[in-house]
């Protein structure tokens, strides 16, 4: 099938391309990003595959639906990018990579913890100007703190099975949790205890509705005072102006983001010598508790191998009118409206 790519970047092509020996789709990769704009670029195009910053809203999936598109595959987990509704509406088809490496993500959640609690961003920095004071420098034993998962899906799982090889504590709380949460020794339990017992938070659920902006003022002052809060799901389930304050009050100790909710105009991209824009990101970084990666969880050989892999082989199915196994059905979520 002729697939467009949208958002693509060096890495991208080399594992798709690679990839695709085993397919034999033809390839066409834009380093635009997919918004109302760019949709017109599909055109020949049976496949559009998209990131997790591109625009897939209504306007966009009729353009897309007029130039002959007759596939969304997205190249990432989450979706709360695309209008399902909208999709439907058209018969367009829309799949994603519901796993690729699961390892990928609560690595880098747990290289976040790590860093934050022992400073070793910045341990890194004084070494090397010779300065070899401690100060500022202690942290806490892993070892017998509460870790609060929120999200207890395929990356949740990991995070807290590594957790527990820690010896932490861990709490857990799922709208729909699975046996194997317990099986792993999660203690299972409703979000407000979740707050006032966790020393460490970390999300791992989707952006919904239900989840925008989850962490908010009101949920903040349930929180142990010196918490460490951790996002490498989605930006907007954090009000990120409420964590500011929380970070101000020092109620947040350490904070550890690899999304960010207006990440759109920023991630992916080499901005450095450019003037950046955005006050509430500017005041995220003025702290030196706060680690913020550019949404590069996923970013590990064997995950980019897994997403290639998996993505091609949806668009394949759909070619050969096979059931569209990582098919995103409508049911699943109500589009993110906000
Ligand atoms: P998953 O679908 O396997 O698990 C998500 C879990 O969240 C499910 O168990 C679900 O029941 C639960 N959930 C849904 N709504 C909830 C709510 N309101 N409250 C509590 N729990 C809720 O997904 P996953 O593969 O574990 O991925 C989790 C998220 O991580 C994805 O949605 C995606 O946004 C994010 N992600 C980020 C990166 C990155 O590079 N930073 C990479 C992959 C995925």
């Amino acid at each position: 099938m002729n697939i467009t790519f949208f958002s693509s970047k060096p890495y991208d092509q080399q594992f798709f391309n690679e990839a695709n020996a085993e397919f034999g789709h033809q390839l066409r990769f834009l380093e635009v990003p997919l918004n109302a704009q760019t949709a017109v670029l599909a055109q020949g195009a049976g496949v559009v595959c998209v990131f997790v910053n591109d625009v897939v809203s209504e306007p966009v999936l009729h353009q897309l639906a007029d130039n002959g598109v007759r596939l969304v595959a997205l190249r990432c987990a989450g979706y709360n990018n695309v209008d399902l509704k909208a999709a439907a509406a058209l018969s367009l088809p829309v799949v994603r990579v519901p796993a690729y490496s699961p390892y990928a993500v609560a690595e880098h959640t747990l290289a976040m913890i790590l860093t934050l609690n022992r400073h070793t961003h910045r341990a890194y920095n004084r070494v090397r100007e010779g300065n070899f004071a401690l100060t500022g420098l202690m942290g806490f034993d892993l070892h017998g703190s509460t870790v609060g998962l929120i999200g207890l899906g395929t990356i949740g799982i990991v995070t807290a099975r590594i957790l527990k090889g820690f010896g932490c504590r861990v709490l857990g709380y799922d709208i729909r949790p699975t046996a194997e949460c317990q099986e792993i020794g999660v203690e299972l339990t409703d979000l407000d205890t979740l707050y006032a017992q966790s020393d460490i938070i970390s999300l791992h659920c989707p952006l919904t509705p239900q989840t925008h902006h989850l962490i908010n003022e009101e949920s903040i002052a349930k929180m142990k005072s010196g918490v460490m809060l951790i996002n490498t799901s989605r930006g907007a389930i954090i009000d990120a102006r409420a964590v500011i304050k929380g970070l101000k009050s020092e109620k947040i100790k350490y904070l550890g983001l690899d999304v960010y909710e207006e990440e759109g105009d920023l991630f992916f991209e080499d901005l450095s010598g450019k003037v950046i824009q955005d006050d509430v990101f500017m005041r995220l970084l003025s702290f030196n508790n706060v680690l913020i990666t550019g949404h590069q969880a996923f970013f590990t050989t064997n995950a980019l191998n897994g997403i290639a892999h998996i993505t091609l082989q949806n668009i394949t199915d759909f070619e050969q009118g096979k059931s569209l196994v990582n098919a995103v059905p409508f049911e699943k979520s109500p589009p993110m409206t906000v």
